[in-house]
């Protein structure tokens, strides 16, 4: 627990999650693959129009899966922007990957397409966009690139379930897509997440990969009269409770989506004129883009005056938070891409980043609270 008044983040149960732990716990079926996961996949397939949608330990899991699901081997190329979760690449460093580091737009922090052409290479296997902040990528110019050199493409939807881009659902574009459903996100279990599949070819063995290799879900239908070894793979599957408590959250889709816009439009009418007269930048949301209100962020002007912020903040029990730490410049990040990648806007946009808290029951009074706070600390009058 921590001893913040208003923490950076936090999982309430927003409709029946916990009867529906208890359901899964009393109908005998608490592993993998029972009703709730299901619900929760269907639920996806059906609001996204995605071909399937499997349900997954963690988003990292979904990310591992799409590495298996494209045969990535030592050597092979990834395309993926440094100013990431680690996950994003290390899914695919772990089956020997070498990741080409792309930097990032200014306005959404997104991969920056103009980039991304000379960056491929004949060992290209994967691009992977990271729509941040759940504000899409710019997918017609990805997607336009990575068919022309026929390039398969993972959209790391972690931010952005509910998002779209021209319209379209964000997690539709790419070959394969993740979703994260950990604590820190839109819609939570605790830890989860989801593979999405756009195309039919992959179904078949994400549904072996996801069960250790083996063919156990189709024994499970009766296509089999046993299950065997059959392929790489691990365990990916959650436990139905998990997906039990998925379930309660994703039954107040719009009631979720509609609070997190709420606490969003009203982080930003409040600070517009604050951060205009004291050189901040808020959160760009592109015309054709419509974004998840996964959450809100603040650009300072130096590295030392964000520093000084999350600590005035801290002051008054209000925890706010940066990331990420560009992972070209990681010890990690420079081993497994061999070189160092030059990213200038993803260092500078590491150093001048604050989130502010944002989690679904946020009320608008604590809200007042952080808002007041950033205002009294730049001596600025509403
Ligand atoms: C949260 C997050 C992940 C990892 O999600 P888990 O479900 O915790 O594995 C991956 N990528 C990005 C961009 C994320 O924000």
């Amino acid at each position: 627990m921590s001893d913040y008044q208003i923490p950076f983040n936090r999982s309430d149960p927003m409709g029946r999650e916990l009867e529906y732990i208890a359901s899964a716990v009393e109908g005998g079926w608490i592993s993998g693959d029972g009703r709730f996961t299901k619900k929760c996949q269907r639920f996806l397939e059906d609001k996204l129009g995605v071909r399937r949608a499997f349900l997954t330990t963690s988003c990292t899991g979904a990310l591992e899966m799409a590495a298996l699901l494209l045969n990535i081997k030592p050597g092979d190329e990834i395309i993926v922007p440094s100013f990431t979760f680690v996950s994003t690449v290390n899914a695919f460093v772990l089956r020997g990957a070498r990741p080409v580091f792309i930097d990032i737009r200014r306005d959404t922090l997104n991969m920056d397409e103009s980039l991304l052409e000379d960056l491929i290479t004949p060992k290209t296997r994967a691009i992977l966009p990271v729509h941040y902040a759940g504000v899409g990528c710019a997918m017609d110019e990805i997607m336009e690139i990575a068919r022309r050199y026929e390039v398969p493409v993972v959209e790391d939807n972690s931010h952005g379930f509910s998002g779209k881009y021209r319209d379209r659902y964000l997690g539709t574009f790419g070959e394969l897509a993740t979703l994260s459903f950990h604590e820190s996100k839109n819609f939570s279990c605790g830890e989860g997440g989801a593979l999405l599949m756009n195309e039919d070819r992959f179904v078949k063995r994400a549904e072996i990969v996801r069960e250790k290799g083996t063919d156990r879900s189709r024994f499970f239908r009766g296509e089999l009269d046993k299950y065997s070894w059959v392929d790489i793979g691990s365990s990916y599957l959650p436990s139905d409770m998990l997906a039990g408590f998925l379930w309660g959250q994703m039954e107040k889709y719009d009631f979720i989506q509609q609070r997190r816009r709420q606490i969003w439009d009203y982080y930003f009418a409040r600070l517009n004129g604050w951060a205009g007269t004291n050189g901040i930048n808020l959160p760009q949301v592109p015309p054709e883009c419509e974004q998840s209100y996964h959450m809100f962020y603040l650009l300072m002007s130096s590295l030392e005056e964000r520093q000084q912020v999350i600590a005035f903040l801290k002051s008054r029990g209000i925890c706010a938070v940066f990331h990420y730490l560009p992972l070209h410049l990681s010890q990690m990040g420079l081993h497994s891409a061999g070189r160092k990648w030059d990213c200038p806007a993803t260092e500078e946009v590491s150093d001048l980043l604050v989130r502010l808290p944002f989690y679904n029951s946020l009320a608008r009074e604590q809200q007042d609270v952080i808002v007041e706070a950033l205002f009294e600390y730049y001596g600025y009058q509403d």
